[in-house]
């Protein structure tokens, strides 16, 4: 067989529509904190139908952003998914909190309701969902959970951008919701975030931590001491984006449809190829929603997980996993969850594995990763 190019699991798309855009601001007055900030806030506050959108430096940024706002700190206790990247649970930690790991359902990889109920305590203070993959958690059930114990909820939504569920765009639907604008996630600005909301009052306290904790509002200042005159009310941090990244980043929300109807072809035909695969378990799709597909998950049950991800490596196709439980990084286990074991999250780490999935990734691309992992699943 010929020299096959790397497929990666994940690539940004950058055209040079994007390119131009960025280019227009180098050339303006504004590199950061001008006009693309909030043109590329309102963008996104529109696709999804939330009123507030505040755009951060990256997906961790709006994380910590939000439990900010929601008021988390010491002696609080949020409960996320292990199965995630560790800034889902690492936000809480910043603001002095406690996260807590609730179980997956094994059938769709989100966190379980159920193990949710199980792990409240009176000092349950929020609930981080995470659409792992792009597929929407129950969102329902977790607002009904939030409702009878007043819990705040922050949906971390960073491969959810674009993604339904029962009608509604992911980061319409919760107290707050964030998004990640790395390279491999649904639209990029190379690094960036960003924080969506309906309230008001979580609104004001999201645009004071992004910088400083600093207002030159009139409407919020305590006193005026003249036209110069500026406050920091609260412990802020320069978490600031550029104006060249919102540049990119409005020029990506154009084409954000686009992105989603590849991924969803693509997954489309994985599915189709893979589902009678004996050794392979695809990924459960339901029909109340409308996953971003920003991951296609398999697990690979007879065959040695690690032989599997070594073999595929070796044809070139970057295979992932996503994720190794939080609570196993030696930072956790060393910090009070060297006992914590969820089930069903080990289970599904054992097995799992990400394919390459990316809205540039060639159907004859594709067709070569689907008959390595047959192949190698045979
Ligand atoms: C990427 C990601 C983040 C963090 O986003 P950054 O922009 O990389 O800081 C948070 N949560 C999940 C689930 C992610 O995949």
């Amino acid at each position: 067989m010929g020299e096959k190019a790397y497929i990666p699991y994940a690539k940004q798309s950058v055209d040079e529509d994007d390119i131009r855009e960025v280019v227009q601001v180098l050339r303006s007055d504004y590199l950061t904190t001008g006009p693309k900030i909030e043109e590329f806030e309102h963008t996104v506050a529109e696709y999804v139908g939330a009123k507030y959108a505040v755009a951060v430096s990256n997906g961790t940024a709006a994380l910590h952003a939000a439990c900010f706002a929601a008021g988390i700190g010491r002696g609080d206790e949020v409960i996320t998914s292990p199965v995630t990247f560790a800034a889902s649970s690492n936000c809480v930690l910043y603001c002095g909190g406690t996260p807590v790991f609730a179980d997956i359902d094994a059938r769709t990889y989100n966190i379980d309701p159920e193990d949710i109920r199980r792990k409240i305590t009176c000092r349950t203070k929020a609930i981080i969902p995470v659409h792992l993959a792009g597929q929407p958690c129950d969102m329902d059930e977790i607002h009904r959970i939030a409702e009878e114990n007043h819990l705040i909820v922050i949906e971390d939504g960073a491969h959810a951008l674009g993604a339904g569920y029962k009608g509604k765009k992911i980061g319409a639907l919760s107290d707050m919701t964030t998004f990640s604008f790395h390279p491999v996630k649904p639209v990029t600005t190379g690094e960036g975030g960003m924080i969506l909301t309906d309230s008001e009052q979580l609104y004001q306290k999201l645009l004071l931590f992004r910088s400083h904790g600093i207002t030159r509002d009139a409407d919020f200042l305590k006193e005026d001491q003249g036209p110069w005159y500026y406050e920091q009310q609260c412990l802020g941090y320069n978490y600031r984006i550029t104006d060249i990244q919102c540049a990119l980043g409005i020029s990506q929300m154009r084409k954000l449809d686009l992105f989603l109807a590849k991924r969803r072809e693509l997954a489309r035909r994985y599915h189709e190829a893979l589902s009678d695969c004996g050794d392979i378990i695809v990924p459960y799709q339901s029909e109340e929603v409308d996953s971003g597909w920003h991951l296609y998950i398999i697990q690979v049950l007879r065959h040695d997980r690690r032989e599997f991800f070594e073999k595929m490596r070796e044809k070139g196709i970057g295979v992932n996993v996503h994720y190794i439980p939080v609570y196993r990084h030696p930072y956790y286990r060393e910090h009070g969850y060297k006992d914590t074991h969820c089930v069903n999250a080990e289970k599904l780490y054992k097995h799992m594995l990400s394919l390459p999935l990316y809205p540039s990734l060639s159907f004859e691309d594709q067709k070569y990763v689907i008959d390595s992992v047959r192949q190698a699943a045979g």
